[in-house]
């Protein structure tokens, strides 16, 4: 078992470093918030006073960061995890950031002579807490290797993607469709609905039709059809809206850099932007659905 440095006690890497923990692994916790330090040492973390104490001589680092520059200045600042870890530690970058911001680290710590792979993550909080994660990974193979079996305690798929920054590019084109087929499958219900369906007979034909996707089937949202689904508790997140406009605004400013065309895409950035501006902001991204039928303007 290893000595883990878990960096970023928040929504999602609270429950993911209790995993560490409940897998054997001694975790050294450490948040800019002392409450979410203390609420991770009740499960038996060790509280790290700082990133120096948490980072100087752990096995793995993991991070978990709200965007890029948190990344880029925990691992790169002077006194960051660049300048602390042991040379043959394993860095894990678990957060959703820019593919350049993933790049930028990756080089560095490289330079330095460190294992560092983006691992971002598919699945919401209860996915965290149930340790049923699924990983993306981008880094050499030898650093995959070793960041493997810490990834492993908290996910059900460990997926390698490819080089530096595969891990990120993976999950923002993964994000970018979830956004797209989830406008999709409210605008179905709410024409349904207009056109005097019943929203549940019309989630029997469309997932056993052409129509069938995983907003529809395993995120409905109406409720009913999916008792799970946010739609069932006044769209209280699960995945909120602001964090899907964020990797949304994320893959629209990745798709430019690269030359691409992706109109869908684009208007998926648009009508979240709406919907976070006029009252979504609190809520589940499932509730675009009475964005989209003109219950918020
Ligand atoms: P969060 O804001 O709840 O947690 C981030 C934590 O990082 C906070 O506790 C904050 O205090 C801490 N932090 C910030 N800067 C720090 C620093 N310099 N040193 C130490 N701690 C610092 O965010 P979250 O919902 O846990 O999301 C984390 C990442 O996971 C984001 O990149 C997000 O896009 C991604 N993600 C979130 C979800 C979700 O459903 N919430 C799902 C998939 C991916």
């Amino acid at each position: 078992m290893a000595v883990v440095a878990f960096i970023g006690l928040g929504n999602m890497g609270s429950g993911m470093a209790a995993n560490l923990v409940k897998a054997g692994h001694d975790v050294r916790a450490f948040d800019l918030n002392a409450d979410a330090v203390a609420a991770l040492v009740d499960k038996g973390a060790t509280a790290a006073s700082d990133l120096t104490h948490a980072v100087t001589g752990a096995d793995a680092v993991v991070t978990m960061l709200p965007a890029g520059p948190h990344v880029r200045g925990v691992y790169m600042d002077e006194g960051g995890v660049l300048s602390l870890a042991r040379k043959d530690a394993v860095l894990i970058d678990c957060s959703t950031i820019d593919v350049d911001s993933a790049r930028a680290v990756a080089e560095k710590a490289a330079e330095a002579g460190f294992a560092f792979v983006d691992a971002p993550v598919s699945g919401g909080v209860a996915a965290a807490e149930g340790g049923t994660l699924t990983f993306m990974v981008g880094g050499p193979e030898d650093a995959f290797a070793k960041a493997e079996p810490i990834l492993s305690n908290m996910g059900k798929a460990v997926i390698r993607a490819g080089e530096a920054g595969a891990g990120q590019a993976a999950k923002i084109c993964n994000n970018m469709l979830l956004g797209i087929h989830m406008i999709g499958t409210c605008e179905a219900m709410n024409l349904a609905i207009k056109l005097g369906l019943d929203p549940q007979n019309f989630f029997d034909i469309a997932s056993k039709a052409s129509g069938q996707n995983w907003s529809l089937t395993s995120y409905c949202p109406v409720p009913g059809p999916v008792p799970t689904a946010p739609s069932n508790r006044d769209y209280k997140p699960g995945f909120a809206a602001p964090m899907m406009l964020k990797d949304l605004n994320l893959a629209m400013q990745t798709s430019k850099s690269a030359g691409m065309n992706t109109p869908m895409g684009e208007k998926a950035q648009t009508i979240y932007d709406a919907f976070v501006e006029q009252g979504g902001e609190e809520m589940d991204f499932s509730g675009v659905i009475k964005w989209l039928a003109g219950e918020m303007k």
